[in-house]
Protein backbone atom coordinates (compact mmCIF):
# COMPACT_ATOMS: atom_id res chain seq x y z
CA UNK A 1 0.00 0.00 0.00
CA UNK A 2 1.13 3.89 -0.93
CA UNK A 3 1.90 5.04 2.07
CA UNK A 4 -0.21 8.61 3.05
CA UNK A 5 1.39 12.08 3.61
CA UNK A 6 0.00 14.75 5.99
CA UNK A 7 0.37 16.93 2.65
CA UNK A 8 -1.30 14.46 0.51
CA UNK A 9 -4.65 14.50 2.71
CA UNK A 10 -7.49 16.25 2.16
CA UNK A 11 -7.60 18.82 4.47
CA UNK A 12 -7.42 22.53 5.50
CA UNK A 13 -3.72 23.49 4.82
CA UNK A 14 -4.49 25.17 8.44
CA UNK A 15 -4.49 21.66 9.83
CA UNK A 16 -1.55 20.09 8.27
CA UNK A 17 0.79 23.47 8.83
CA UNK A 18 0.13 22.65 12.49
CA UNK A 19 -0.06 18.93 12.36
CA UNK A 20 3.85 19.52 11.09
CA UNK A 21 4.40 21.94 13.62
CA UNK A 22 4.05 19.61 16.04
CA UNK A 23 6.53 17.38 14.71
CA UNK A 24 4.21 14.47 12.93
CA UNK A 25 6.17 13.21 10.39
CA UNK A 26 3.66 10.81 8.58
CA UNK A 27 0.43 9.37 9.65
CA UNK A 28 0.46 6.52 11.87
CA UNK A 29 -1.06 3.76 10.75
CA UNK A 30 -4.22 4.32 12.31
CA UNK A 31 -4.68 7.60 11.08
CA UNK A 32 -3.29 6.74 7.51
CA UNK A 33 -6.28 4.45 7.12
CA UNK A 34 -9.20 6.24 8.98
CA UNK A 35 -8.57 9.78 8.31
CA UNK A 36 -9.46 9.40 4.58
CA UNK A 37 -12.72 7.38 5.43
CA UNK A 38 -14.25 9.60 8.01
CA UNK A 39 -13.57 12.58 6.07
CA UNK A 40 -15.48 10.75 3.42
CA UNK A 41 -18.30 10.81 5.51
CA UNK A 42 -18.44 7.44 6.53
CA UNK A 43 -19.00 6.16 10.01
CA UNK A 44 -16.04 4.26 11.62
CA UNK A 45 -15.37 1.74 14.15
CA UNK A 46 -11.41 2.52 14.59
CA UNK A 47 -9.86 -0.59 16.48
CA UNK A 48 -7.30 1.11 17.88
CA UNK A 49 -5.11 1.90 21.65
CA UNK A 50 -3.77 4.73 23.39
CA UNK A 51 -0.57 5.52 21.89
CA UNK A 52 -1.28 4.85 18.29
CA UNK A 53 -1.97 7.80 17.06
CA UNK A 54 -6.23 7.78 17.57
CA UNK A 55 -7.01 10.97 18.59
CA UNK A 56 -5.64 12.65 16.36
CA UNK A 57 -7.30 10.29 13.41
CA UNK A 58 -10.24 11.65 14.46
CA UNK A 59 -9.70 15.30 15.56
CA UNK A 60 -8.41 15.94 12.36
CA UNK A 61 -11.68 14.77 10.23
CA UNK A 62 -13.21 16.76 13.23
CA UNK A 63 -11.54 20.15 12.47
CA UNK A 64 -11.62 19.84 8.89
CA UNK A 65 -15.70 19.36 9.19
CA UNK A 66 -16.35 22.50 11.49
CA UNK A 67 -17.66 25.71 10.53
CA UNK A 68 -16.18 28.23 12.61
CA UNK A 69 -18.82 31.07 11.52
CA UNK A 70 -21.78 28.47 13.05
CA UNK A 71 -21.45 29.04 16.49
CA UNK A 72 -23.42 25.95 17.80
CA UNK A 73 -22.15 22.56 19.17
CA UNK A 74 -20.82 20.52 15.96
CA UNK A 75 -19.01 17.92 17.53
CA UNK A 76 -19.12 15.42 19.95
CA UNK A 77 -16.60 13.40 22.04
CA UNK A 78 -17.40 11.15 24.67
CA UNK A 79 -14.55 9.99 27.26
CA UNK A 80 -14.50 7.96 30.00
CA UNK A 81 -12.61 9.81 31.93
CA UNK A 82 -11.62 13.30 33.07
CA UNK A 83 -8.33 13.03 32.54
CA UNK A 84 -8.87 11.37 28.63
CA UNK A 85 -11.32 14.69 27.98
CA UNK A 86 -8.41 16.88 28.97
CA UNK A 87 -6.18 15.36 27.07
CA UNK A 88 -8.10 14.90 24.02
CA UNK A 89 -9.38 18.41 24.22
CA UNK A 90 -5.60 19.82 24.57
CA UNK A 91 -4.64 17.69 21.41
CA UNK A 92 -7.24 19.55 19.75
CA UNK A 93 -6.46 22.91 20.26
CA UNK A 94 -3.12 22.02 19.19
CA UNK A 95 -4.56 20.67 15.87
CA UNK A 96 -7.00 23.41 15.52
CA UNK A 97 -4.49 26.46 16.36
CA UNK A 98 -4.41 27.90 13.06
CA UNK A 99 -8.18 27.92 12.25
CA UNK A 100 -9.42 31.06 13.81
CA UNK A 101 -13.02 31.30 15.18
CA UNK A 102 -13.16 27.49 16.97
CA UNK A 103 -13.68 26.87 20.49
CA UNK A 104 -13.42 23.59 22.51
CA UNK A 105 -14.63 22.96 26.13
CA UNK A 106 -13.72 19.38 27.88
CA UNK A 107 -16.52 18.84 30.45
CA UNK A 108 -16.31 16.54 32.97
CA UNK A 109 -17.76 15.77 36.62
CA UNK A 110 -15.78 17.19 39.49
CA UNK A 111 -15.41 20.93 38.26
CA UNK A 112 -17.95 23.40 39.20
CA UNK A 113 -20.66 23.15 36.65
CA UNK A 114 -21.37 26.76 36.49
CA UNK A 115 -18.10 27.50 35.07
CA UNK A 116 -18.61 25.25 32.62
CA UNK A 117 -21.95 26.78 31.96
CA UNK A 118 -20.69 30.16 30.80
CA UNK A 119 -17.96 28.73 28.46
CA UNK A 120 -21.11 27.17 27.08
CA UNK A 121 -22.67 29.85 26.27
CA UNK A 122 -19.55 31.50 24.73
CA UNK A 123 -20.60 29.24 21.91
CA UNK A 124 -18.33 26.34 21.72
CA UNK A 125 -18.23 23.66 18.72
CA UNK A 126 -16.22 21.11 20.25
CA UNK A 127 -17.79 19.06 23.62
CA UNK A 128 -15.30 16.28 24.59
CA UNK A 129 -17.09 15.59 28.19
CA UNK A 130 -17.64 12.27 30.31
CA UNK A 131 -21.13 10.71 29.72
CA UNK A 132 -22.49 11.44 33.00
CA UNK A 133 -21.31 15.00 32.83
CA UNK A 134 -22.48 15.79 29.35
CA UNK A 135 -25.94 14.38 30.16
CA UNK A 136 -25.96 16.80 33.14
CA UNK A 137 -26.02 19.56 31.00
CA UNK A 138 -28.48 18.09 28.31
CA UNK A 139 -31.10 17.75 31.19
CA UNK A 140 -30.19 21.63 32.07
CA UNK A 141 -30.54 22.31 28.49
CA UNK A 142 -27.12 24.02 28.76
CA UNK A 143 -26.08 21.55 25.61
CA UNK A 144 -27.74 21.79 22.52
CA UNK A 145 -27.23 18.63 20.27
CA UNK A 146 -29.51 19.85 17.31
CA UNK A 147 -26.39 21.12 15.69
CA UNK A 148 -24.44 17.96 16.17
CA UNK A 149 -22.90 17.01 12.91
CA UNK A 150 -20.37 14.44 14.19
CA UNK A 151 -20.02 12.30 17.43
CA UNK A 152 -17.14 10.33 18.36
CA UNK A 153 -17.13 7.90 21.36
CA UNK A 154 -13.85 7.25 22.73
CA UNK A 155 -12.24 4.41 23.99
CA UNK A 156 -16.03 2.86 24.03
CA UNK A 157 -15.45 0.00 25.63
CA UNK A 158 -13.80 1.51 28.80
CA UNK A 159 -16.89 3.54 28.79
CA UNK A 160 -18.77 0.38 28.83
CA UNK A 161 -16.92 -1.58 31.15
CA UNK A 162 -17.82 1.92 33.34
CA UNK A 163 -21.01 1.34 33.17
CA UNK A 164 -21.77 4.28 30.85
CA UNK A 165 -24.08 2.46 28.21
CA UNK A 166 -27.28 3.65 29.53
CA UNK A 167 -25.48 7.43 29.50
CA UNK A 168 -24.41 7.01 26.08
CA UNK A 169 -27.59 5.09 24.47
CA UNK A 170 -29.46 8.18 25.80
CA UNK A 171 -26.58 10.70 24.33
CA UNK A 172 -26.67 9.22 20.64
CA UNK A 173 -30.57 8.98 20.81
CA UNK A 174 -30.79 12.83 21.35
CA UNK A 175 -28.28 13.71 18.64
CA UNK A 176 -29.62 14.20 14.75
CA UNK A 177 -30.17 11.05 13.13
CA UNK A 178 -28.12 11.93 10.26
CA UNK A 179 -25.16 12.64 12.12
CA UNK A 180 -21.49 10.77 11.59
CA UNK A 181 -20.51 8.57 14.33
CA UNK A 182 -17.27 6.98 15.06
CA UNK A 183 -16.06 4.85 17.59
CA UNK A 184 -12.98 4.03 18.52
CA UNK A 185 -12.38 1.19 21.19
CA UNK A 186 -9.02 -1.13 21.62
CA UNK A 187 -11.55 -4.05 22.01
CA UNK A 188 -14.68 -5.21 19.95
CA UNK A 189 -17.12 -6.88 22.81
CA UNK A 190 -20.58 -8.01 22.18
CA UNK A 191 -21.72 -4.45 24.09
CA UNK A 192 -19.83 -2.22 21.20
CA UNK A 193 -21.31 -4.59 18.69
CA UNK A 194 -24.46 -3.66 19.98
CA UNK A 195 -23.89 0.08 19.94
CA UNK A 196 -22.13 0.05 16.65
CA UNK A 197 -25.77 -1.94 14.82
CA UNK A 198 -27.99 0.43 16.97
CA UNK A 199 -25.98 3.46 16.25
CA UNK A 200 -24.20 3.40 13.07
CA UNK A 201 -24.63 3.50 9.78
CA UNK A 202 -22.98 0.67 7.76
CA UNK A 203 -19.68 1.48 9.35
CA UNK A 204 -16.18 0.49 7.97
CA UNK A 205 -14.52 -1.23 10.51
CA UNK A 206 -10.70 -0.25 10.06
CA UNK A 207 -8.23 -2.24 12.42
CA UNK A 208 -4.42 -2.04 11.96
CA UNK A 209 -3.46 -5.67 10.93
CA UNK A 210 -0.34 -6.00 12.28
CA UNK A 211 1.83 -8.88 10.92
CA UNK A 212 3.86 -11.11 13.58
CA UNK A 213 6.91 -10.40 13.60
CA UNK A 214 9.57 -12.06 15.91
CA UNK A 215 12.63 -9.71 17.51
CA UNK A 216 16.19 -10.68 17.10
CA UNK A 217 18.78 -11.77 19.91
CA UNK A 218 19.14 -8.28 21.21
CA UNK A 219 19.08 -7.27 24.85
CA UNK A 220 16.30 -5.19 25.69
CA UNK A 221 16.26 -3.03 28.51
CA UNK A 222 13.89 -0.41 29.80
CA UNK A 223 14.70 2.47 31.91
CA UNK A 224 12.53 4.76 33.60
CA UNK A 225 12.98 8.17 33.32
CA UNK A 226 10.75 11.51 32.95
CA UNK A 227 11.50 13.53 30.13
CA UNK A 228 13.63 16.30 32.05
CA UNK A 229 16.68 13.88 33.05
CA UNK A 230 16.46 11.61 29.33
CA UNK A 231 19.27 13.84 28.27
CA UNK A 232 21.54 13.25 31.30
CA UNK A 233 20.80 9.19 30.80
CA UNK A 234 21.25 8.82 27.44
CA UNK A 235 24.81 10.49 27.93
CA UNK A 236 25.22 8.43 30.99
CA UNK A 237 24.22 4.87 29.31
CA UNK A 238 26.52 6.15 26.29
CA UNK A 239 29.47 6.74 28.31
CA UNK A 240 29.16 3.76 30.57
CA UNK A 241 28.30 1.32 27.44
CA UNK A 242 30.60 3.07 24.88
CA UNK A 243 29.03 1.51 21.89
CA UNK A 244 30.56 2.15 18.75
CA UNK A 245 27.63 3.45 16.66
CA UNK A 246 24.55 3.91 18.18
CA UNK A 247 20.72 5.16 16.85
CA UNK A 248 18.80 6.91 18.73
CA UNK A 249 15.05 7.46 17.86
CA UNK A 250 12.70 10.35 18.53
CA UNK A 251 9.10 10.54 17.33
CA UNK A 252 9.07 13.51 15.28
CA UNK A 253 11.65 15.40 13.63
CA UNK A 254 11.76 18.45 15.97
CA UNK A 255 13.14 16.45 18.65
CA UNK A 256 15.35 15.02 16.66
CA UNK A 257 17.00 18.27 16.08
CA UNK A 258 16.87 19.46 19.62
CA UNK A 259 18.71 16.32 20.66
CA UNK A 260 21.44 16.76 18.48
CA UNK A 261 21.77 20.19 18.98
CA UNK A 262 21.78 18.93 22.87
CA UNK A 263 24.25 16.09 22.38
CA UNK A 264 26.61 18.40 20.45
CA UNK A 265 26.56 20.84 23.19
CA UNK A 266 27.90 17.86 25.32
CA UNK A 267 30.35 17.10 22.95
CA UNK A 268 29.08 14.31 21.02
CA UNK A 269 28.98 13.66 17.45
CA UNK A 270 25.78 13.28 16.50
CA UNK A 271 23.60 14.36 13.69
CA UNK A 272 19.91 13.91 12.90
CA UNK A 273 17.91 11.88 9.88
CA UNK A 274 14.24 12.56 9.34
CA UNK A 275 11.89 13.31 6.58
CA UNK A 276 12.93 16.90 6.35
CA UNK A 277 16.70 15.97 4.99
CA UNK A 278 16.95 15.60 1.11
CA UNK A 279 18.01 12.59 -0.42
CA UNK A 280 21.94 14.56 -0.70
CA UNK A 281 21.79 15.59 2.40
CA UNK A 282 20.26 11.77 4.04
CA UNK A 283 23.19 10.20 2.37
CA UNK A 284 25.95 12.99 3.20
CA UNK A 285 25.15 11.88 7.05
CA UNK A 286 24.39 8.18 6.43
CA UNK A 287 28.00 8.30 4.80
CA UNK A 288 29.65 10.39 8.49
CA UNK A 289 27.63 7.74 10.14
CA UNK A 290 29.29 4.90 8.40
CA UNK A 291 32.52 5.86 8.24
CA UNK A 292 32.21 7.16 12.13
CA UNK A 293 32.46 10.49 12.05
CA UNK A 294 29.77 10.68 14.20
CA UNK A 295 28.79 7.66 16.21
CA UNK A 296 25.43 8.82 16.95
CA UNK A 297 22.36 9.05 14.46
CA UNK A 298 19.48 10.78 15.82
CA UNK A 299 16.96 9.24 14.18
CA UNK A 300 12.74 9.29 13.17
CA UNK A 301 11.10 6.30 12.11
CA UNK A 302 10.57 7.25 8.67
CA UNK A 303 13.99 7.85 7.64
CA UNK A 304 15.44 5.40 10.12
CA UNK A 305 13.52 2.32 8.01
CA UNK A 306 16.97 1.72 5.53
CA UNK A 307 19.49 1.97 7.72
CA UNK A 308 21.74 -1.05 7.54
CA UNK A 309 24.69 -0.31 9.26
CA UNK A 310 26.34 -3.90 10.98
CA UNK A 311 28.49 -2.27 13.74
CA UNK A 312 25.40 -0.88 15.33
CA UNK A 313 25.86 -2.03 18.87
CA UNK A 314 22.99 -0.21 20.82
CA UNK A 315 19.15 1.24 20.07
CA UNK A 316 17.92 3.77 22.13
CA UNK A 317 13.57 4.60 22.21
CA UNK A 318 14.16 8.13 23.66
CA UNK A 319 10.67 8.31 22.47
CA UNK A 320 8.76 4.84 22.75
CA UNK A 321 7.48 4.30 19.29
CA UNK A 322 3.98 5.05 18.39
CA UNK A 323 3.35 1.70 17.06
CA UNK A 324 4.42 -1.96 18.18
CA UNK A 325 5.83 -2.56 14.62
CA UNK A 326 7.86 0.39 14.76
CA UNK A 327 9.37 -0.89 18.01
CA UNK A 328 10.60 -4.04 15.96
CA UNK A 329 11.80 -2.26 12.91
CA UNK A 330 13.94 0.29 15.37
CA UNK A 331 15.38 -2.23 17.63
CA UNK A 332 16.38 -4.26 14.70
CA UNK A 333 19.12 -1.68 13.53
CA UNK A 334 21.16 -3.59 15.83
CA UNK A 335 22.31 -6.96 16.76
CA UNK A 336 22.97 -7.38 13.15
CA UNK A 337 25.12 -9.77 10.66
CA UNK A 338 25.28 -11.85 13.85
CA UNK A 339 26.68 -9.34 15.84
CA UNK A 340 25.30 -8.86 19.51
CA UNK A 341 22.79 -5.82 20.14
CA UNK A 342 21.69 -3.97 22.97
CA UNK A 343 18.44 -1.85 23.35
CA UNK A 344 16.71 0.41 25.83
CA UNK A 345 13.46 2.70 25.91
CA UNK A 346 13.25 5.37 28.24
CA UNK A 347 9.37 5.63 29.73
CA UNK A 348 7.63 6.96 32.56
CA UNK A 349 4.31 6.81 34.08
CA UNK A 350 1.34 6.23 31.85
CA UNK A 351 3.94 4.94 28.75
CA UNK A 352 4.51 1.48 31.27
CA UNK A 353 1.25 0.82 29.62
CA UNK A 354 2.38 1.24 26.23
CA UNK A 355 5.58 -0.86 26.93
CA UNK A 356 3.36 -3.82 28.25
CA UNK A 357 1.64 -3.92 24.68
CA UNK A 358 4.92 -3.82 23.37
CA UNK A 359 5.60 -7.03 25.44
CA UNK A 360 2.77 -8.49 24.68
CA UNK A 361 3.32 -7.87 20.64
CA UNK A 362 6.85 -9.11 20.52
CA UNK A 363 6.43 -11.73 23.28
CA UNK A 364 9.45 -10.88 25.12
CA UNK A 365 10.22 -9.32 28.01
CA UNK A 366 11.64 -5.72 28.47
CA UNK A 367 14.20 -6.19 31.51
CA UNK A 368 14.21 -2.86 33.84
CA UNK A 369 17.69 -1.29 34.02
CA UNK A 370 18.76 1.40 36.49
CA UNK A 371 19.87 4.92 35.71
CA UNK A 372 23.78 4.62 35.52
CA UNK A 373 25.22 6.51 38.70
CA UNK A 374 27.59 9.44 38.31
CA UNK A 375 30.43 6.90 40.26
CA UNK A 376 28.89 3.72 36.91
CA UNK A 377 29.85 6.85 34.52
CA UNK A 378 33.24 7.36 36.18
CA UNK A 379 34.16 4.12 36.93
CA UNK A 380 33.68 3.10 33.33
CA UNK A 381 35.78 6.22 31.70
CA UNK A 382 38.71 5.24 34.24
CA UNK A 383 38.36 2.17 32.96
CA UNK A 384 38.91 2.81 29.08
CA UNK A 385 41.37 5.40 29.62
CA UNK A 386 43.80 3.09 31.73
CA UNK A 387 43.18 0.65 28.64
CA UNK A 388 44.17 3.15 26.31
CA UNK A 389 47.04 3.94 29.07
CA UNK A 390 48.08 -0.06 28.69
CA UNK A 391 47.91 0.09 25.08
CA UNK A 392 50.48 3.08 24.61
CA UNK A 393 52.48 1.28 27.06
CA UNK A 394 52.84 -1.96 25.08
CA UNK A 395 53.11 -0.40 21.86
CA UNK A 396 56.17 1.68 23.21
CA UNK A 397 58.24 4.47 21.05
CA UNK A 398 58.05 6.74 24.62
CA UNK A 399 61.32 7.80 24.63
CA UNK A 400 60.10 11.93 23.26
CA UNK A 401 57.64 11.59 26.36
CA UNK A 402 59.98 10.10 29.03
CA UNK A 403 62.01 12.76 28.52
CA UNK A 404 59.99 15.60 28.77
CA UNK A 405 58.59 13.93 32.29
CA UNK A 406 62.21 13.94 33.47
CA UNK A 407 62.88 17.62 32.47
CA UNK A 408 59.54 18.57 34.39
CA UNK A 409 60.29 16.54 37.69
CA UNK A 410 63.76 17.92 38.02
CA UNK A 411 62.80 21.22 36.91
CA UNK A 412 60.10 21.60 39.69
CA UNK A 413 60.78 22.45 43.54
CA UNK A 414 58.68 20.54 45.21
CA UNK A 415 58.97 16.43 44.75
CA UNK A 416 56.19 15.43 42.54
CA UNK A 417 55.85 11.80 42.69
CA UNK A 418 55.11 9.64 39.47
CA UNK A 419 51.83 9.03 41.07
CA UNK A 420 50.77 12.95 41.62
CA UNK A 421 51.99 13.01 37.65
CA UNK A 422 49.27 10.18 36.52
CA UNK A 423 46.61 11.29 38.77
CA UNK A 424 46.57 14.75 37.35
CA UNK A 425 46.45 13.62 33.74
CA UNK A 426 44.13 11.67 34.56
CA UNK A 427 41.63 14.46 36.49
CA UNK A 428 42.58 16.33 33.23
CA UNK A 429 41.51 14.03 31.14
CA UNK A 430 38.26 12.98 32.13
CA UNK A 431 37.36 15.89 34.21
CA UNK A 432 36.21 16.35 37.87
CA UNK A 433 32.89 17.41 37.50
CA UNK A 434 30.72 17.33 40.65
CA UNK A 435 27.20 15.79 39.16
CA UNK A 436 24.22 15.26 40.91
CA UNK A 437 22.90 11.80 41.12
CA UNK A 438 19.54 11.50 39.58
CA UNK A 439 16.63 10.37 41.90
CA UNK A 440 13.69 9.48 40.22
CA UNK A 441 10.46 8.58 42.08
CA UNK A 442 8.41 6.20 40.88
CA UNK A 443 5.50 8.20 39.11
CA UNK A 444 1.51 7.78 40.39
CA UNK A 445 0.92 6.39 37.10
CA UNK A 446 3.53 3.52 37.43
CA UNK A 447 1.46 2.76 41.38
CA UNK A 448 -1.56 2.92 39.06
CA UNK A 449 -0.29 1.07 35.84
CA UNK A 450 -0.95 -2.53 38.10
CA UNK A 451 -3.80 -4.36 36.34
CA UNK A 452 -6.84 -4.92 38.75
CA UNK A 453 -7.77 -8.11 38.95
CA UNK A 454 -10.71 -9.36 36.47
CA UNK A 455 -14.26 -8.11 36.98
CA UNK A 456 -12.88 -5.12 38.98
CA UNK A 457 -11.67 -1.64 38.66
CA UNK A 458 -8.87 0.24 40.17
CA UNK A 459 -10.37 3.65 41.58
CA UNK A 460 -7.91 6.97 42.70
CA UNK A 461 -9.07 8.77 45.70
CA UNK A 462 -6.70 11.71 46.74
CA UNK A 463 -6.04 10.58 50.46
CA UNK A 464 -3.84 8.53 51.91
CA UNK A 465 -1.33 8.05 55.08
CA UNK A 466 -0.74 11.72 55.34
CA UNK A 467 -4.22 11.82 56.01
CA UNK A 468 -4.04 8.91 58.39
CA UNK A 469 -6.22 7.15 56.51
CA UNK A 470 -6.47 3.55 57.03
CA UNK A 471 -8.38 0.88 54.80
CA UNK A 472 -11.32 0.50 57.35
CA UNK A 473 -12.14 4.06 56.15
CA UNK A 474 -12.01 3.29 52.85
CA UNK A 475 -14.30 0.29 53.52
CA UNK A 476 -16.11 1.65 55.80
CA UNK A 477 -16.96 4.65 53.16
CA UNK A 478 -17.71 2.44 50.33
CA UNK A 479 -20.06 0.26 52.28
CA UNK A 480 -21.68 2.89 54.15
CA UNK A 481 -22.04 5.49 50.62
CA UNK A 482 -22.65 2.91 48.08
CA UNK A 483 -23.72 -0.23 50.19
CA UNK A 484 -21.47 -2.45 48.59
CA UNK A 485 -20.62 -5.48 51.26
CA UNK A 486 -16.67 -5.16 52.59
CA UNK A 487 -16.61 -8.67 51.10
CA UNK A 488 -16.86 -7.49 47.29
CA UNK A 489 -14.04 -4.68 48.04
CA UNK A 490 -10.80 -5.59 46.72
CA UNK A 491 -7.21 -4.39 46.87
CA UNK A 492 -6.89 -1.29 48.90
CA UNK A 493 -3.36 0.30 48.35
CA UNK A 494 -2.75 3.03 50.72
CA UNK A 495 0.38 5.29 50.11
CA UNK A 496 1.33 9.01 51.04
CA UNK A 497 -0.43 11.17 49.60
CA UNK A 498 -3.13 8.85 47.91
CA UNK A 499 -5.20 5.18 47.99
CA UNK A 500 -6.10 2.57 45.11
CA UNK A 501 -8.99 0.57 45.66
CA UNK A 502 -10.61 -2.20 43.81
CA UNK A 503 -14.15 -2.40 43.10
CA UNK A 504 -16.34 -4.60 41.06
CA UNK A 505 -16.83 -3.01 37.67
CA UNK A 506 -20.50 -3.18 37.65
CA UNK A 507 -20.52 -0.79 40.83
CA UNK A 508 -17.80 1.32 39.49
CA UNK A 509 -20.41 4.23 38.42
CA UNK A 510 -22.57 4.33 41.48
CA UNK A 511 -19.07 4.51 43.56
CA UNK A 512 -18.01 7.23 41.79
CA UNK A 513 -21.15 9.69 42.06
CA UNK A 514 -21.85 8.64 45.44
CA UNK A 515 -18.55 9.25 46.45
CA UNK A 516 -17.64 12.74 45.22
CA UNK A 517 -19.15 14.87 47.87
CA UNK A 518 -18.09 12.53 50.73
CA UNK A 519 -15.19 13.32 53.44
CA UNK A 520 -12.92 10.46 54.32
CA UNK A 521 -11.15 11.46 57.91
CA UNK A 522 -12.28 14.79 57.45
CA UNK A 523 -10.68 15.76 54.04
CA UNK A 524 -13.39 16.58 51.15
CA UNK A 525 -11.84 14.03 48.60
CA UNK A 526 -11.60 13.26 44.81
CA UNK A 527 -12.22 10.00 43.25
CA UNK A 528 -11.66 9.22 39.84
CA UNK A 529 -11.02 5.99 37.51
CA UNK A 530 -7.24 5.33 37.97
CA UNK A 531 -6.25 2.76 35.60
CA UNK A 532 -7.27 2.71 32.24
CA UNK A 533 -6.81 -1.42 32.05
CA UNK A 534 -6.09 -2.10 28.39
CA UNK A 535 -6.50 -6.10 26.97
P1 LIG B 1 -2.76 8.89 21.20
O1 LIG B 1 -2.74 7.48 20.70
O2 LIG B 1 -3.79 9.70 20.50
O3 LIG B 1 -2.85 8.94 22.70
O4 LIG B 1 -1.37 9.58 20.77
C1 LIG B 1 -0.14 9.33 21.36
C2 LIG B 1 0.89 10.44 21.12
O5 LIG B 1 1.38 10.42 19.79
C3 LIG B 1 0.38 11.85 21.33
O6 LIG B 1 1.35 12.54 22.10
C4 LIG B 1 0.30 12.45 19.96
O7 LIG B 1 0.51 13.85 19.97
C5 LIG B 1 1.38 11.73 19.22
N1 LIG B 1 1.11 11.57 17.78
C6 LIG B 1 -0.09 11.36 17.19
N2 LIG B 1 0.05 11.21 15.86
C7 LIG B 1 1.36 11.30 15.58
C8 LIG B 1 2.14 11.20 14.37
N3 LIG B 1 1.56 10.98 13.19
N4 LIG B 1 3.49 11.32 14.48
C9 LIG B 1 4.07 11.54 15.69
N5 LIG B 1 3.41 11.65 16.86
C10 LIG B 1 2.06 11.53 16.82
Amino acid sequence: MEKIKFEDLLINDNIKKAVLEMGFEEPSPIQSQSIPVILSGKDVIGQAQTGTGKTAAFSIPILDMINPNEKTLQALVLCPTRELAIQVSTEIRKIGKYIHGIKTLPIYGGQPIDRQIKSLKGGVQIVIGTPGRVIDHINRKTLKLDNVKMVILDEADEMLDMGFREDIETILSKTPEDRQTTFFSATMPKGILELTKKYQNNPEHIKVVRKELTVPNIKQYYIETRSSNKLEVLSRLIDVYNPKLSVVFTNTKKGADELVSDLQARGYFADALHGDLKQTQRDIVMDKFRNSTIDILVATDVAARGIDVDDVEAVFNYDLPQDEEYYVHRIGRTGRAGREGISFSFVFGKELRKMRDIERYTKTKLIKHDIPSVSDVEEKKAKAFFDEVEKTIKEGNLTKQANYLERFMKENETDYSIFDIASALLKISLGDEEKEEIIEEPSRKRENSKSPREGMIRLFINVGRKQRVQAKDILGAIAGEVGIPGKNVGTIDIYDKYTFVEVPKKNAKKVLEKMKNIKIKGNKINIEQANKKRK
